[in-house]
C-alpha cells in the first residue's frame, strides 16, 4: 500500500537518538519510520538534512481576541510556523478565560485563525477558584497563576494560592506560575515611583531577585504540600533553580520553564535598551559565567522544557511612554528554535536535547504527547527540516511577529529550519510562512477524561 507522503533521505532525530531513515505519512499521521524505501504519491527529499519533531511552545501571548495591535493568531502563527514550531499553548492577560463560556467564545472566534495547532490556557482568578475544575473538564491545557498582580490579573495570596492548587490537584489539572513577591514589588515600586526614577535600571530593581526567590520559595512549599502538578514560568537564574531543587528532594512536581531571554541576554542591557528589554521577572544575567551555569541547568535536567513566553509589542508601543507606562514583554516565536539550533551546533546541548526541551518535555507536562512532542507510528506527522549548516544574522525586517524587532538583531544564529510540516503538510519553506489556517484546537486532558466518562 502506498502512503500520502514519503519525508525522504534525512536523519530523523528522537530524544534518544538518531537514525538514517524515511517518514511515511498517512492521513496527516506518522504511519512508519525506516530504512526501507516503500511506495509514496508525494516525496519530499531532505537529503543530507535533519528531521525533528516540530516544536512545542507552552507559553505565548498572542493577544487574540484582545489587543490584535500587539499581535494576533493569524501573525503569531505564522512566525511559528516559519521558526518550526508547530504547536502552541496561548493565553492572553487582558482577555483572560476565566469560565467555560470564555473558553468556548475563544475557540469558536480562533477557527481559522491559526497556521499551527493550538491548546489555550485559563487563567486563576482569586474569586473564581470554584470555576476551576468545569474549565479542566472543558479542555483547558493548564491554569496561568500570577503571585503578584501583573498585566492587569490580580495575584493570588498564600490563602487564595493553597485554595487553587488544593483545588487543581483533586481533580488532576496543572498550572504555570508567575512567581514574585507581591508586597516586594509593591514597596520597590513605590520607593522607586517616589525617588522620581524613570531610567531603565527601575526594572530589575522594582522586579528583584529577592521578590522571585520569595515567591517561589511560597509557591514551591505549596506544590509540595497540596500535591498538585506545577510549573514555575520563565526561570530566571540558578538560585531560583536551586529552591526548585530541593522542593522536588521533598516530593514536589515542579516542572522548571527556561526561556532564552535567561540565557542570551544580560541584566544591564535595560540601561541602554530601555522598555526594549522590559520584561518580567528581568534578565539576570551578569557575566559568560551566569549564561554558562543557566546552560548547566539544562544539561542537568533541573531545568525542563523551553518556552518563548512570547508578549510582543511593537517599537513605537513600548517606547510611546516612560519606562512605567510600557509594557512588559518580548517577541519570542521568531527565534526561539534558531536560539535552540544555534546553541546545538555550539555543543551546548544536543539536537537530541532540543527534541526534549522544546518538543516532547512540554508536550508530555501539558498532555500532548506522544500525538505531539514524538516522530512515531501514530504521532501526528509534525516535523521541521534542519540545515546544519545554514546561517541567520537576526534582522529586525525578517522578524514575522507583529512586533517587527527582535532583542537578537545582529547576532548570527547557526542550523536553521528549512520547513514546517502540519499534519504532513508543508505550512513554511525557508522562513517564509504558508497561509494555509490550517491550524485546530488542542482540548486539554481533562476534557478527553470527562469523554471517556461519558463514552463507556
Ligand atoms: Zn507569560
Amino acid at each position: 500500500m502506498s502512503a500520502d507522503l514519503a519525508v525522504t533521505g534525512g536523519t530523523v532525530v528522537g530524544s534518544r537518538g538518531r537514525r538514517s531513515a524515511h517518514v511515511y505519512v498517512d492521513d496527516g499521521k506518522v504511519v512508519d519510520i525506516s530504512p526501507e524505501v516503500r511506495p509514496a504519491r508525494r516525496t519530499f527529499d531532505v537529503t543530507g538534512l535533519f528531521v525533528l519533531p516540530g516544536m512545542v511552545d507552552s507559553h505565548v501571548h498572542l493577544m487574540d481576541p484582545g489587543p490584535t495591535e500587539r499581535e494576533d493568531f493569524p501573525t503569531g502563527t505564522r512566525a511559528a510556523a516559519a521558526r518550526g514550531v508547530t504547536t502552541i499553548v496561548e493565553h492572553t492577560h487582558a482577555n483572560p478565560v476565566r469560565s467555560v463560556a470564555d473558553l468556548t467564545a475563544k475557540v469558536e472566534h480562533l477557527a481559522r485563525r491559526s497556521n499551527v495547532d493550538f491548546g489555550l490556557a485559563a487563567h486563576t482568578w482569586p474569586d473564581r477558584i470554584g470555576d476551576l475544575a468545569s474549565l479542566w473538564e472543558a479542555g483547558v491545557t493548564f491554569f496561568k497563576i500570577f503571585t503578584c498582580t501583573t498585566h492587569g490579573v490580580p495575584g493570588l495570596d498564600r490563602d487564595a494560592l493553597h485554595e487553587a492548587l488544593s483545588a487543581i490537584a483533586g481533580f488532576g489539572g496543572t498550572c504555570l506560575i508567575h512567581c514574585e513577591d507581591e508586597a516586594m514589588t509593591a514597596a520597590a515600586e513605590r520607593r522607586l515611583r517616589d525617588a522620581g526614577r524613570t531610567d531603565g535600571f527601575v526594572i530589575p530593581e522594582w522586579r528583584s531577585r529577592e521578590a522571585e526567590e520569595t515567591a517561589v520559595v511560597v509557591v514551591a512549599d505549596l506544590v509540595a504540600t497540596t500535591g498538585v502538578r506545577a510549573t514555575i514560568a520563565h526561570v530566571s537564574s540558578p538560585a531560583v533553580a536551586d529552591i526548585i531543587e530541593r522542593a522536588r528532594a521533598r516530593g514536589a512536581d515542579l516542572a522548571a520553564e527556561a526561556c532564552p531571554q535567561y540565557f542570551a541576554l544580560r541584566e544591564d542591557e535595560v540601561i541602554e535598551w530601555e522598555a526594549l528589554r522590559k520584561f518580567t521577572p528581568p534578565a539576570r544575567a551578569r557575566s559568560d559565567a551566569d549564561e554558562q551555569a543557566m546552560w548547566d541547568l539544562v544539561r542537568r535536567g533541573v531545568l525542563t522544557h523551553f518556552s518563548t513566553d512570547h508578549a510582543p509589542s511593537t517599537r513605537e508601543q513600548k517606547l510611546a511612554g516612560d519606562i512605567w507606562e510600557a509594557p512588559f514583554g518580548l517577541p519570542g516565536l521568531d527565534t526561539t528554535t534558531p536560539f535552540l539550533l544555534n546553541a546545538a551546533s555550539h555543543s551546548l546541548l544536543t539536537l537530541e536535547d532540543v527534541v526534549v526541551m522544546y518538543s516532547e518535555a512540554p508536550a508530555r507536562r501539558y498532555g500532548l504527547y506522544p500525538r505531539k512532542g514524538r516522530l512515531g507510528p501514530g504521532s501526528d506527522a509534525d516535523m521541521i527540516i534542519v540545515d546544519e549548516t545554514r546561517r541567520w544574522t537576526v534582522a529586525d525586517d525578517d522578524i514575522i511577529s507583529k512586533a517587527a524587532w527582535s532583542p537578537y538583531a545582529g547576532r548570527e544564529f547557526a542550523g536553521g529550519v528549512t520547513a514546517t510540516l502540519l499534519r504532513g503538510e508543508v505550512i513554511a519553506v525557508d522562513g517564509i510562512p504558508r497561509d494555509e489556517r490550517s491550524g485546530r484546537f488542542l482540548p486539554g486532558p481533562g476534557r478527553r477524561r470527562q469523554r471517556e466518562k461519558e463514552e463507556p
